[in-house]
């Protein structure tokens, strides 16, 4: 079968939670026949099938896996940075199948923003709060013994549910970061991070649950959203999974006007749209249009949606005449960018930490004020994570047993919300196997590197704290540092990307200059692996 109602495009986090809601709600009309297409470059991935060491709670070893993501996805940070490898989501659930599990709201400020920009009544707060609780499973909505009010969480049991760690639980680095925040930099703490006036130090809210052995695992879209549909037998027949396929480009009418189809290139087994052909050996593909007679919908993430469009002729005119690629739509597809800069801050600790727990349990929250900036613009993100590479030191325990050959590391990074710089996304072929060239541009606006500043001058504040003290190693080692001079104690703690050169000492910081901070930001920052906005369009694409 050729033809759907509806082609979506992409089964990431988007996809796969608007395919479910098209199939329920247009098959409450039960008289009209409903075919609806969710098309998937990558593969079935749900929860339950994952190896059990996968589907724990620290995801960082998803992110190197060839099988769920995009191999040769590259990010430049800055425009002084390399690409580097940056984990995308390929398969279906997209990036909500590997990503940190942060389930974290907007704040109602931002969603009037939208309803400003947009003149669009439907983004006000009272509806995207109903939004909200319509999505979570939240046991804060039925729990009095917590600072919070219960109206404003969900209990839709078939939906996401949140879980959050106690602190009894958290890694040392989180609750030195806890104590740090609070007795240090005066921050409060507050049970309930999605609470909309909740700030300072809070429990991550993650989408989680227990299994039925009591293990917490991941709930990603697909768990979510899809197997509801796959388990009712009058549903499932009307939506059509198909893992595997790769839309090369959308198809247009002769007029140039209409999204009609999209061209998609799947392994030849795949062509009678049975899904249990998925992991065939055979590799042969083949390539055809499928049609869609009402709607085309894309939503195959911040990097691949731009690279589509733009081989589909929808883009900047200077991209599209590159590659000889006929202009159905000039437009700036693919500018507008953005992610989270982050600076890493890591401590090399006392004590190890069993990195199978969950390796971030807490978020400390602060506002800069800077410039009329948003409410919580800054993130102090507390990671308890394996070990230093670099530092080759062999440890031995009291009882002589050779525990590692590295020595324990934490990490508080620290993030910026809300920002302003803004990256591109260039197809760098015509070849939809390979994936576009990306540069983030972060910390370009100057108003990001004074906010970023203030953040880091923050983190250095609560690295200097007693409670950081308590939990970092005290050595004559030094493992962080070459200099002979540098006090042990201050090379327990560094930092930016200290592998690439760009690591200093919590002194050398302090002495930077702000011109001086600027630079050094710019050359070592990471990032949040949080990209959006490279698709807007400032009205209807036609009119
Ligand atoms: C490592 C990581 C950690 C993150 N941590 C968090 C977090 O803790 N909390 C949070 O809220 N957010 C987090 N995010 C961000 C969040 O996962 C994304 O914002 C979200 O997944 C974006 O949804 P999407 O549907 O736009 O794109 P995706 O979820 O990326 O889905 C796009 C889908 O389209 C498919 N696709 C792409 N190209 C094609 C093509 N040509 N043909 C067919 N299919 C195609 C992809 O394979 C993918 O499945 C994280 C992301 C990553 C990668």
């Amino acid at each position: 079968m050729n033809t759907y109602d509806y082609i979506i495009v992409g089964a990431g986090a988007a996809g796969t939670v608007i395919a479910s809601r098209l199939t329920l709600e247009l098959n409450q009309n039960k008289e009209i026949p409903l075919n609806i297409l969710l098309i998937e470059a990558g593969n079935e991935n749900r929860t339950k099938d994952m190896d059990g060491n996968m589907a724990a709670q620290n995801p960082m070893k998803l992110w190197g896996d060839k099988t769920l993501t995009f191999n040769d996805c590259v990010v430049a940070r800055s425009t002084c940075q390399p690409p580097r490898s940056y984990p995308v989501g390929k398969c279906v659930g997209g990036g909500s199948a590997i990503n940190g599990m942060g389930a974290i709201r907007g704040h109602p400020e931002d969603f009037k923003e939208w309803q400003t920009l947009t003149l669009d009544e439907a983004w006000n707060w009272k509806n995207m709060l109903n939004a909200y609780k319509k999505i979570e499973c939240d046991p804060l909505c039925n729990n009095d013994n917590h600072d919070t009010k219960n109206e404003i969480h969900g209990n839709n049991k078939n939906r996401i549910p949140i879980h959050r760690i106690d602190v009894e639980d958290w890694g040392p680095v989180a609750k030195a970061m806890k104590i740090g925040s609070e007795e240090t930099l005066g921050f409060k703490f507050n049970f309930d991070l999605n609470s909309p006036d909740s700030t300072g130090v809070s429990p991550f809210p993650m989408n989680m649950k227990k299994d039925e052995k009591g293990n917490l695992i991941r709930v990603s879209t697909n768990d979510a959203y899809l197997d509801p549909i796959r388990n009712d037998t009058t549903l499932r027949n009307k939506l059509t999974v198909q893992p595997n396929t790769l839309v090369n480009r959308i198809v247009f009418n002769d007029d140039n006007n209409r999204a009609i189809g999209v061209e998609v290139i799947r392994k030849k087994n795949n062509d009678n749209n049975n899904n249990n052909n998925i992991g065939s050996d055979d590799d042969e593909t083949t390539t055809i249009i499928l049609y869609a007679t009402n709607e085309i919908i894309l939503t195959s993430g911040a990097l691949y949606s731009p690279a589509i469009l733009q081989r589909s002729g929808v883009g900047p005119k200077d991209i599209l005449n590159k590659f000889n690629i006929p202009v159905i739509k000039e437009c700036n597809i693919g500018k507008g960018l953005q992610d989270h800069p982050v600076i890493n801050g890591k401590i090399i600790l006392k004590d190890f930490y069993d990195v199978s727990k969950r390796h971030a349990n807490a978020l400390s929250r602060f506002t800069s004020n800077i410039g009329g900036t948003c409410f919580n613009d800054l993130y102090f993100v507390s990671v308890e994570q394996g070990n230093d590479p670099r530092a080759q030191q062999k440890e031995e325990k009291e009882d002589g047993d050779n525990i590692d050959d590295n020595f324990p590391v934490g990490y508080i990074d620290v993030m910026l919300m809300k920002c302003n710089s803004r990256g591109s996304v260039e197809i760098q072929s015509t070849d939809p196997n390979i994936s576009p060239n990306v540069n983030e541009n972060m910390l370009d606006d100057e108003l990001d590197k004074a906010r970023m500043r203030y953040g880091i001058r923050k983190l250095v504040e609560l690295f200097r704290s007693p409670a950081i003290e308590t939990i970092a190693r005290k050595s004559t080692s030094s493992p962080l540092s070459t200099d002979e001079n540098d006090k042990a104690n201050e090379s327990m703690i560094e930092l930016g990307r200290g592998n690439d050169g760009f690591g200093l000492t919590l002194l050398e910081v302090e002495n930077m200059s702000d011109v001086e901070l600027d630079e050094w930001m710019v050359q070592t920052l990471s990032d949040g692996i949080h990209i959006c906005s490279s698709c807007k369009f400032y009205f209807y694409l036609y009119i």
